[in-house]
């Protein structure tokens, strides 16, 4: 297998329901259609960087299942590498999503096949950039920044959903990844981004939704402001973003760069419903 931009990272089919408010416990409430949608951190990203046009794996677990088979196609559409996708004899990671008419999401997880990505299938073969995020296990994640740091391999981990991580592992990343509120877990509510390179990654990008992203290197802090845009879903914005920065580094870009390219592709994907669906493609951008 060959791939410049290696994601490792959890798939999982996104089951969204409209709804005009939340069941309490022991209630029952209809909703409206259940529309069914390619989802998951890695997926998500391993999709956006592919369509912009990067050479992408991903490593991951789905089911063998109806559910399973539907992420597998969509990634092979938009030209993601599957070989490395293993099928698990658990059920393929479901995202129950309950909108209601405000816009606002609740999300419940069941990672199931995720949940069963172990350390030892952890290949790096070929990468030249691992890309993680944490919807799997934190184990598989630590083992991986430590092969890739053994390799040479360039890595950029997404603090998504925010979670500890050992020294050891933020000091092998070269690009943190975080949005406001996963800064404000590292920092303990905190806004001074230039500490975040205190916890040991050589750099770190913090998106700040609407207003862009913020660059923190060893020379200081670069504000990358986003284009204004009509925003009308921005789920998956956060994964759009991580993929575009992750195809921008796998081009030998600098992280600067890198960044002004992602709030570009960012702020697309806010336009548009959807995750994976939102994304666009290079040409879309010229
Ligand atoms: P997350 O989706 O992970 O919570 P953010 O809300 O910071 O993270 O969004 C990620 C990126 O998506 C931002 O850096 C920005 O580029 C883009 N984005 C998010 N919301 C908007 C918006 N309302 N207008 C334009 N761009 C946006």
């Amino acid at each position: 297998m060959t791939s410049q931009v290696l994601v490792i990272g959890s798939a999982n089919a996104d089951l969204v329901v409209p709804v005009d408010r939340r069941p309490g416990g022991g209630e029952t409430v209809l909703g409206g259609d259940t529309i069914l949608s390619p989802g998951g951190k890695g997926a998500n990203t391993a999709v956006a960087a592919a369509r912009l046009g990067a050479e992408v794996a991903l490593l991951g677990a789905v089911g063998d299942d109806p559910y399973g088979e539907l992420l597998k196609r969509s990634l092979a559409e938009s030209g993601v590498n599957t070989d490395s996708l293993r099928t698990s004899d658990r059920p393929t990671g479901i995202a129950y999503i309950t909108v209601t008419p405000d816009g606002e999401n609740s999300i419940l997880v069941s990672p199931g096949a995720n949940s069963g990505l172990r350390p030892e299938d952890v290949d790096l073969d070929g990468a030249e950039i691992v890309v993680l995020s944490l919807e799997i296990p934190l184990e598989t994640v630590e083992h991986a920044v430590a092969r890739a740091v053994e390799k040479g391999v360039k890595t950029l981990l997404n603090l998504s959903p925010a979670a500890e991580l050992p020294e050891k592992t933020l000091q092998g990343l070269d690009v943190l990844l975080v949005n406001e509120h996963e800064a404000g877990f590292l920092l303990g509510g905190e806004a001074d981004f230039p500490k975040l390179l205190d916890l040991g990654p050589k750099a770190a990008v913090v998106t700040l939704g609407a207003k862009g992203a913020a660059v923190v290197t060893a020379d200081g802090v670069t504000e990358v402001s986003s284009p204004k845009v009509e925003a009308v879903d921005t789920t998956g914005a956060g994964d759009a973003f991580a993929g575009a920065l992750a195809a921008s580094l796998a081009k030998g870009e600098k992280l600067a760069d890198a960044a002004r390219w992602a709030v570009k592709v960012a702020a697309i994907t806010v336009t548009r419903q959807g995750a994976q669906p939102s994304y666009p493609t290079a040409s879309e951008l010229e």
